[in-house]
């Protein structure tokens, strides 16, 4: 096979690489992703069609990058002088399956399946939907199964590494594995959360719940971070029909700029924010908080929800709120985009962070980071929300701070290429100076999907884990091929 596949390569080079699943193509693309800082030349761009596919790019001996829909923004799913898998090619020929066990719905769908694709099938087969999402769909389920998948609903359902049921892997070795909490464990846990290190999944086995009709979506906004953080703690502990369905939140900058500033909040071009209400002697960032309520067509929400808010300590006046089909608020990101496509910022790099803070090191991380290094905003949302750890299966691959609340904060920069925006290396500098903080403070943090270049740095992240990394990484792939981007193993030989 893999002498089948060589020559295919070579021969097939100058066809058109839509033609033919295994084709290589010339595509840029495929040396570069969605952040725009990295560029490479991958050898060959493969389109597998199965998993034999898989095993068969894989038998070449290159390294291997599994690219997902290539939305990782520091090279992760890309491979100088190797090969790129295109793993959207294996959602083409097939769809997802429903099955139904013990009573209870899965969707069996290739990796390369985007989520909102699982979506749409969902709630046009069954009305139903999976628990745990994301808030941009177009990013493939092999993609954030091996970093994580965190939204407001992780407080409540987990990240989406922890609603999996099964997973079918190419491991490095070229072998196919059927994987899951009672077969093949060590390998399921290992790949889940595992920077593509451990296997290629080709196909997740992941849980359907009822879908709700409409959600009420709800934001608040707090002065004092004491304030929001107090809250925001206390509804991410809450459970059962107590607990909102999605609890996230965002700083603000405390002006009228239109982009970082009071317009960010409102969710209806119908509605202003009223700047008199922001208390006197409020700093330079503001807090909003984001809930939603789950309801079914002509439920009475208003009442589950004026009563829930009212145990909220938010500046009264600043609430905003409006009521959505489910799938619109589940897309939002979708609309944001052609926003973005449309002002150019889409297009541009992105040099974004993303960081898990202890609770007990957040208030620091408010009064250096986002009073200070990032007063004046980043041209894009700076989400700041709890989740709670018992949440997150430790048998997983990724590192998360011991805390038991900890906070997602996600600086999502969205500037306009130079000279029209900020210059990308400032950007870079001050993640850098962002980072340097939380080490030097010694704050209890992760870098959520990370991007290190040296192996005492990768050795720091993952902290006590790291000698089980490196034991699954000779286990499952012990010439390190795969997924190179990641920087964390060189290829031997
Ligand atoms: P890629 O970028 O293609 O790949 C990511 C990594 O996974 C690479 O190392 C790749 O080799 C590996 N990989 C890909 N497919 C497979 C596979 N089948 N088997 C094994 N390894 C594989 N993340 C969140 O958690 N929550 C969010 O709300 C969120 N919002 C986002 C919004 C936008 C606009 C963007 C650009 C990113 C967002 N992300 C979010 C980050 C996103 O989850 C990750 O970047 C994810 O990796 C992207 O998925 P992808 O399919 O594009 O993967």
């Amino acid at each position: 096979m893999l002498a089948y596949l060589d020559t295919q390569l070579h021969h097939q080079s100058s066809t058109s690489p839509t033609s033919n699943p295994t084709s290589p193509t010339s595509d840029p693309s495929f040396g570069s992703d969605f952040g725009g800082l990295i560029h490479t030349r991958p050898a060959a761009v493969i389109r597998p069609t199965s998993s034999a596919d898989v095993s068969a790019a894989i038998s070449l001996g290159l390294p291997v990058a599994p690219r997902g829909n290539g939305h990782s923004v520091h090279g992760q799913s890309q491979a100088d002088a190797g090969v790129v898998l295109d793993m959207r090619s294996l959602s083409l020929t097939s769809p997802p399956r429903t099955i139904i066990l013990d009573g209870l719905h899965y969707a069996d769908v290739s990796a390369g399946t985007l989520w909102s694709e699982l979506l749409a099938w969902a709630l046009r087969a069954h009305r139903m939907a999976p628990p745990s999402w994301t808030d941009y769909l177009d990013l493939t389920v092999g993609g954030t199964l091996s970093n994580g998948g965190v939204s407001g609903q992780t407080f409540r359902y987990g990240p989406q590494i922890s609603n999996v049921a099964e997973m079918e892997v190419v491991t490095g070795d070229g072998c196919r594995h059927v994987c899951g909490p009672e077969n093949e464990a060590d390998l399921f846990y290992s790949v889940l959360g595992g920077l593509g290190q451990f296997g290629v999944i080709t196909r997740a086995r992941i849980p359907l719940l009822p879908a709700p009709d409409m959600v009420k979506w709800i934001r608040v906004v707090y002065g004092r971070f004491e304030d929001y953080t107090s809250d925001a703690e206390s509804l991410v502990r809450r459970t059962g029909s107590d607990a909102f369905d999605y609890v996230e939140g965002f700083v603000f900058v405390n002006s009228d700029d239109p982009v970082n500033g009071y317009g960010s909040v409102p969710l209806s071009s119908e509605v202003g924010f009223d700047a008199s209400r922001v208390p006197t002697g409020s700093g330079p960032v503001l807090y909003c908080l984001e809930v939603v309520l789950h309801y079914r067509e002509g439920e009475d929400v208003e009442k589950r929800a004026s009563e829930m808010l009212s145990r909220l300590g938010y500046v009264r006046g600043l609430e905003f709120s409006v009521d959505v089909p489910y799938v619109d608020f589940l897309t939002r990101v979708k609309r944001a985009e052609e926003e973005a496509r449309t002002n150019g910022s889409w297009g541009g790099p992105h040099p974004w962070l993303n960081l898990f803070v202890a609770s007990s090191d957040i208030a620091d991380f408010d009064r250096r980071v986002f009073k200070e290094i990032l007063k004046d905003g980043i041209s894009g949302p700076m989400l700041v929300y709890p989740v709670v750890r018992s949440k997150w299966d430790p048998r997983t691959s990724i590192a998360v701070p011991a805390s038991d609340i900890f906070y997602l904060v996600a600086l999502l920069r969205f500037s306009r290429p130079h000279p029209g925006g900020q210059r990308v290396e400032d950007l870079v500098r001050q993640n850098r100076q962002i980072v340097n903080c939380c080490r030097t403070n010694g704050y209890d943090f992760k870098m959520y999907l990370p991007h290190y270049k040296t192996e005492e740095d990768w050795a720091r992240h993952f902290g006590d884990g790291w000698s089980r990394f490196i034991e699954r990484k000779r286990r499952y792939d012990p010439m390190a091929i795969l997924a190179p981007g990641q920087q964390i193993f060189r290829k031997k030989g």
